[in-house]
């Protein structure tokens, strides 16, 4: 069954989105877009997927737990989890391998963390965009104790695309797949083995006006667990390549 879905949204966790990226309002945006699932992926963070989470339910909709990483090589990589505990545990152990910059809203904007009212119930102080000093190696070998399913993010964008910083993409660590930016030429990865995924990476809600890509799942189930069992069995498949 192709599910229609958008598995990279910024919330205003992320100081580069609008801050009423809102779980609540992206969760009614993405429903209204028509999607039966979507991820949030802010910066280095997971704090607002519980927020989400909530927001989700009430709409009949999956969430996918996710976050956007910045390795230690300034490349962006998405990891997604089969539970918001999961990747809220995963996300302790990478905001403590953050560089030590603060955040200074009125230069990189608010990162706030809402309750599933939508109320404001916290705000970050390290700055989410600074790198990470995980390198890809280590972001793999740590998010796979959390079972972090690794996507390279817009590996065709020249700021923090994995060709742009890596120049390539590694034979090692294996991948579930790579997000491939629409509009922007991009080389053949079919040699790289991985499917390709499109997301919006949207950091305004008017930038969630339409699924971004249609997971095709094997069952008649949408839920996250489905949604990350058929992705985990994307990197099985690779790992045997
Ligand atoms: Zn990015
Ligand atoms: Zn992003």
């Amino acid at each position: 069954m192709l599910v229609p879905v958008d598995f990279h949204i910024h919330s205003c966790l992320s100081p580069c989105a609008d801050d009423d990226m809102t779980p609540a309002n992206i969760a009614g945006m993405a429903y209204l877009a028509g999607m039966k699932a979507f991820a949030i992926t802010d910066h280095n963070s997971a704090l607002n997927l519980p927020a989400a989470k909530a927001a989700a339910d009430k709409l009949g909709l999956a969430l996918l737990p996710g976050m956007e990483v910045t390795t230690r090589e300034e490349t962006h990589c998405l990891v997604y989890f089969e539970s918001v505990e999961n990747a809220l545990a995963f996300g302790e152990v990478l905001y403590e391998s953050l560089g030590a910059s603060m955040n200074l809203p009125r230069l990189f904007g608010n990162q706030y963390v809402a309750d599933e009212n939508d109320t404001i119930v916290k705000v970050i102080p390290k700055l989410l965009i600074q790198a990470s000093s995980f390198s890809i190696d280590k972001l793999s070998s740590a998010a796979h104790e959390y079972g972090g399913l690794l996507v390279p993010a817009h590996i065709n964008r020249g700021s923090n695309g994995m060709l742009s910083s890596l120049g390539m993409v590694p034979q090692s660590p294996r991948f579930t797949a790579l997000e491939v930016s629409r509009g922007l030429p991009c080389p053949d990865t079919d040699s790289f083995g991985y499917r390709r995924i499109h997301s919006s990476d949207a950091h305004r809600l008017e930038q969630i006006i339409e699924p971004a890509f249609h997971i095709d799942l094997p069952g008649d189930e949408v839920s996250a667990r489905a949604i990350y069992c058929s992705m985990a069995g994307w990197l099985r498949m690779n790992n045997e390549k």
